[in-house]
C-alpha cells in the first residue's frame, strides 16, 4: 500500500500518518519527493482497511497492491488447483471439460434424449436447472425436487456428472443430495449467506460471474465458499451487460486469462448465457479453449423451440457435435485433451 500525502502536508501530519500505520501492526516508510512525501507501507500479509487512514488530514490517496482476495490468489497456491468432481474427472488440469444439456430439467425424456447424445460425443457432465432464477415470476420456475431426481437417473444410467443450481439457502441441502457440483448462478454471486453455506458442504462449487461485477468481486465470492473450508471451486465466465445491443450478454473473455494470472481455480466459459444466440455458441466455444478456459457450460436442447427457458441461445444435437469436432482439434493443437 502506497499512502500519498498532500504537497502541502506539514511533518506533524506526516508523523500523525505514520502512527496510524504503526497502530495497524505495519510498517511505513516515508519518502520525501519533490512534490509531495509518499509513505511506503510494508508488513501486510493481506488487504488492510485503511478507511482511517484516508480520514487522517493530509492525505491525499491511498494505492493499494495487495489483492483482496488471499486464499483464492495464486501468490497463496502458485500451482493450478485440479479439481476432482470423481469418476476420473479433474476440472483445472490438462483435459478440457464440457458440461452440456438443457437449461432446464423440463421432463425425463427431454433430459435422456440429451443426455445421451452429449455423453456419446463427449461431456462428462450433464448441466440442468431443476430450480431457476427466472426475471419474472410468471416464467417457469423449474421442477424442484422431481427435476433433481430425473437428474439423478441421467446420471445413473449415462455415466454423466451432474451440475445444478441451488438457488437459496433453504433448497441447498437438497440439492447437494442429488448433485456432484453446486452452481451458484450469477444474481447469486453476491448472495453472501448462499456462498458461506456452500462453503460448508462437500460438494465442489461452481460459481458464475454476476453480469455487472468486477473480477475482484467475483474472486472475492470464491473466497468466500474458500474461507469456510471448502477447496473445490470452479469459476463460470458468464458475460455481462454492455452498451452492446447485438448479445444478451457480451462474454468477456479476458476474464480467463486475467483469472488465469492471479488465480490457481479453474475457469470455465458459458458462451450460452455469454451470447444469447445459439449461431454464436459454437464460435465463442472455440475462443474460450484458445483463451485459456479448463471447460464449457453449454445449453443444448433436441427441440431448442419447444424449450422451457433460454430457447434462442440453446443449440442442437447437430450444432453439439461440430462443437465437439471443432474444440477436440483445437485441444490437441495447445496440448490439452478433450473426451
Ligand atoms: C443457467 O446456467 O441456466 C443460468 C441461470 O445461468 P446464469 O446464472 O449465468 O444466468
Ligand atoms: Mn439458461
Amino acid at each position: 500500500m502506497l499512502i500519498l500525502m498532500n504537497a502541502d502536508a506539514t511533518p506533524v501530519m506526516i508523523k500523525r500518518v505514520c502512527e496510524e500505520v504503526v497502530d495497524l501492526g505495519l510498517t511505513p516508510h516515508p519518502v520525501k519527493g519533490l512534490q509531495r512525501t509518499v509513505i511506503n507501507v510494508t508488513g501486510n500479509k493481506y488487504q488492510v482497511n485503511a478507511d482511517r487512514i484516508l480520514t487522517l488530514d493530509g492525505v491525499h490517496d491511498i494505492v493499494t497492491i495487495t489483492k483482496p482476495y488471499k486464499l483464492v490468489s495464486r501468490e497463496s497456491h502458485p500451482e493450478n488447483s485440479h479439481i476432482d468432481i470423481g469418476a476420473g474427472v479433474i476440472i483445472g488440469g490438462p483435459e478440457f471439460v464440457v458440461m452440456a444439456g438443457p437449461c432446464s430439467v423440463e421432463s425425463r425424456e427431454q433430459c435422456f434424449i440429451i443426455a445421451e447424445h452429449v455423453a456419446k460425443k463427449g461431456a462428462r457432465i450433464f448441466r440442468g436447472g431443476a430450480f431457476k432464477p427466472r426475471t419474472s415470476p410468471y416464467s417457469f420456475q423449474g421442477l424442484r425436487e422431481e427435476g433433481l431426481k430425473i437428474l439423478a437417473e441421467v446420471r445413473e444410467k449415462f455415466g454423466l456428472l451432474i451440475v445444478t443450481e441451488a438457488v437459496d439457502t433453504e433448497t441447498l441441502d437438497m440439492v447437494c443430495e442429488y448433485a456432484d457440483i453446486i452452481q451458484i448462478g450469477a444474481r447469486n454471486m453476491q448472495n453472501y449467506s448462499l456462498l458461506k453455506k456452500a462453503g460448508r458442504t462437500n460438494k465442489p462449487v461452481l460459481i458464475k460471474r454476476g453480469m455487472s461485477a468486477s473480477l475482484d468481486e467475483f474472486l472475492m465470492a470464491a473466497e468466500y465458499v474458500m474461507v469456510e473450508g471448502n477447496p473445490r471451486v470452479i469459476l463460470c465466465e458468464r458475460g455481462g451487460r454492455t452498451f452492446s445491443n447485438h448479445n444478451r450478454n457480451v462474454l468477456d473473455l479476458s476474464s480467463v486469462i486475467y483469472v488465469k494470472k492471479f488465480s490457481h481455480l479453474p475457469i470455465i466459459a458459458d458462451p450460452s448465457h455469454g451470447s444469447g444466440q445459439k449461431y454464436k455458441v459454437v464460435p465463442l466455444s472455440r475462443a474460450s479453449l484458445a483463451a485459456g478456459a479448463d471447460g464449457l457450460l453449454i445449453e443444448v436442447h433436441h427441440e431448442p423451440e419447444k424449450a422451457l427457458s433460454d430457447g434462442p441461445q440453446a443449440i442442437t444435437l447437430m450444432d453439439y457435435d461440430n462443437l465437439m469436432s471443432d474444440v477436440k482439434k483445437i485441444a490437441t493443437a495447445i496440448g490439452r485433451t478433450c473426451r
